[in-house]
């Protein structure tokens, strides 16, 4: 049985000393019935991280670097964050597509990702354009596919669902097509894993909304943006999910 998953990506927001009060707001979250997951801006990572250390909430970077250590300014290492305790690493956001993250440098972020230990959680998702073409499957299939093409099968990682068209924007997919799509996705991963990589969705998620996309089976979990900044959204989304 996949246990479900509820990760927070802060994006690049709130200061250090807000994002530590944040993390602190959550720290009397229950998390025992599903996996929660925080994603701050590396700037954050020391202070939050030893602030939920006392937690079995894990700590994840929003990207990291395709490269190891050495003169690459402004970059960040794989290394560097399992060293300040990351768990895990979001890989192919959209928003770090929209700024030139191909399906190639995705692919080599994956391998950095399991190089360095972290588990990395695959973004993928089409924009309206996409949405509207009909080739919505074939789009994201290539993606997955591509994506697999890096991964090591023999360890963890996820797929995160999100249609780009509803991140930030208060449009979701409707719970029945983010299953049919996922299980699409479910249908391409390699058949001895299939059963047990967690795939999420992501895109407006709330607490009104989060049990209607975790009662599907194949839906198990959510990335959530925009509800994952504020201590009190969040904390309803893992009861919501710990409920399904
Ligand atoms: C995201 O950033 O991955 C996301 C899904 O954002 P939001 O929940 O704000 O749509």
């Amino acid at each position: 049985m996949r246990r479900k998953v509820v990760a927070g990506n802060w994006k690049m927001n709130t200061t250090v000393s807000e994002g530590e009060k944040l993390a602190e707001r959550l720290v009397d979250a229950d998390v025992s019935a599903v996996d929660v997951i925080v994603a701050p801006p590396f700037t954050h990572l020391d202070r939050v991280g030893s602030v939920l250390e006392k937690t079995d909430i894990a700590l994840a970077a929003q990207t990291l670097s395709v490269d190891t250590f050495g003169a690459h300014t402004g970059e960040v290492a794989g290394e560097m964050l399992a060293d300040l305790g990351c768990s895990y690493v979001i890989v192919g956001h959209s928003e770090s597509r929209g700024r030139g993250e191909n399906d190639e440098i995705v692919a080599q972020k994956i391998e950095r990702a399991f190089e360095t230990g972290l588990t990395p959680i695959i973004c993928i998702g089409e924009d309206e354009e996409v949405y509207n073409s009909g080739e919505r499957l074939d789009f994201l299939k290539g993606q997955v596919r591509s994506a697999l093409g890096a991964v090591d099968s023999s360890k963890a990682f996820m797929f995160a669902y999100e249609p780009i068209w509803a991140i930030g924007t208060g449009k979701t997919a409707s719970a029945d097509d983010a299953q049919s799509v996922i299980g699409e996705i479910r249908g391409e991963l390699p058949k001895e894993v299939a059963d047990d990589i967690r795939i999420l969705y992501g895109g407006s998620v709330k607490a009104e909304n989060v049990e209607g996309f975790l009662s599907k089976d194949d839906v198990d979990g959510v990335l959530v943006g925009g509800a994952s900044l504020k201590a009190d959204s969040f904390k309803a989304i893992i009861d919501g999910a710990s409920h399904v």
